[in-house]
């Protein structure tokens, strides 16, 4: 069978994968492919299953399935998996990160210093010890924020619309977690739901100290209304990895102030792109058993 490696992965992939089938990274071999392998990078959209007569199943090395149309696939019989235990650890160290950037003025503080400039008495810090985080679902990766938001003396709150209870946040409303929160990470997947749910109206819910961080997907906020909010003083700060495209194009939140911006680099670990590599080789074992 031909597998079509898709996108990027630790280096010793294809080598790991060679066992199963032949490897192939060059798109143009589409038509050949039986499996496809892919990050977030490449869409496994109408397009591209009508262009792949032979497929039959398609492997996302990550969590989010937003970037295959998983009905089609499924109305070809094409089998769609992903690998949603590998990459928490990777994206809440990063979630975690931004928290931390965000108070510390960390961005600002290191360019400024670059440009000579000496901002100590401007760069006022606040901490993140005894302030209220708020997740917005309460899934793998915002699990492992809450852990280490606890080890810091934050004390956590979690909406999720589908999950009643938790043993690492209390519980709340999704209107009392952006009254009470401090810091509101994002950790939900991107679905009809949750596109957009964080627009103007529900910024306006929130503390005007509040800071705001999203790993999760880009479309799940409304960047133009976070940067106008952090124009009029409306919001403490913004951190995002992730963008509505990607890479962005014409970003208002590039001169907003007190936004701090990664370029999809959540599940960019090195031990993560190994943990991928181990889970899809799982999964190519099973599918091979078929
Ligand atoms: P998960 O499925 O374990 O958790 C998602 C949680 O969101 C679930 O508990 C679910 O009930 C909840 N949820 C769904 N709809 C909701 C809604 N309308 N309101 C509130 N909560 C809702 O997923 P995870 O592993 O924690 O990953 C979360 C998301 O992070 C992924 O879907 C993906 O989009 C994103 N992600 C980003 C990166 C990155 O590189 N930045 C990497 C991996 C994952």
């Amino acid at each position: 069978m031909v597998i079509l490696l898709a996108d990027a992965f630790s280096s010793d992939l294809p080598e790991r994968l060679g066992s199963f089938g032949e490897v192939v990274t060059d798109l143009g071999r589409v038509s050949e492919a039986e499996v496809i392998i892919v990050r977030s990078k490449t869409k496994v959209d109408k397009a591209m299953i009508d262009k792949a007569p032979k497929l039959k199943y398609v492997i996302r090395g990550g969590v989010g399935v937003d970037t295959i149309d998983v009905d089609y696939a499924k109305s070809k019989g094409v089998a769609v998996d992903n690998t949603p235990e590998a990459s928490s650890l990777a994206v809440a160290e990063l979630a975690f990160a931004l928290m931390l950037a965000l108070p510390n003025h960390i961005a600002e503080a290191d360019s400024s210093m670059k440009q000579g400039k000496w901002l100590k008495k401007e760069l006022e810090r606040t901490e993140l010890g005894g302030k209220t985080l708020g997740l917005v679902g309460i899934g793998r990766i915002a699990r492992e924020v809450a852990v280490r938001a606890k080890a810091f003396g934050m004390s956590v709150i979690a909406y999720d619309k589908y999950v009643a209870s938790s043993d690492v946040a209390k519980m709340v409303s999704l209107d009392e977690l952006y009254a009470k929160s401090d810091y509101i990470s994002i950790h939900t997947p991107l679905t009809d739901e949750t596109r957009g749910m964080i627009d103007a109206a529900a910024i306006a819910k929130m503390k005007k100290t509040a800071y705001l961080v999203n790993t999760c997907r880009g479309p799940v906020v409304k960047a133009d209304d976070v940067a106008a909010a952090l124009k009029a003083g409306a919001l403490g700060g913004y951190a995002t990895d992730v963008y509505d495209k990607e890479p962005p194009e014409n970003l208002s939140l590039a001169s907003a102030p007190h936004v701090v911006l990664t370029p999809h680099i959540g599940a960019s670990t090195e031990e993560n792109l190994t943990r991928l590599g181990d889970c899809i080789v799982l999964r190519m074992q099973k599918y091979c058993k078929k």
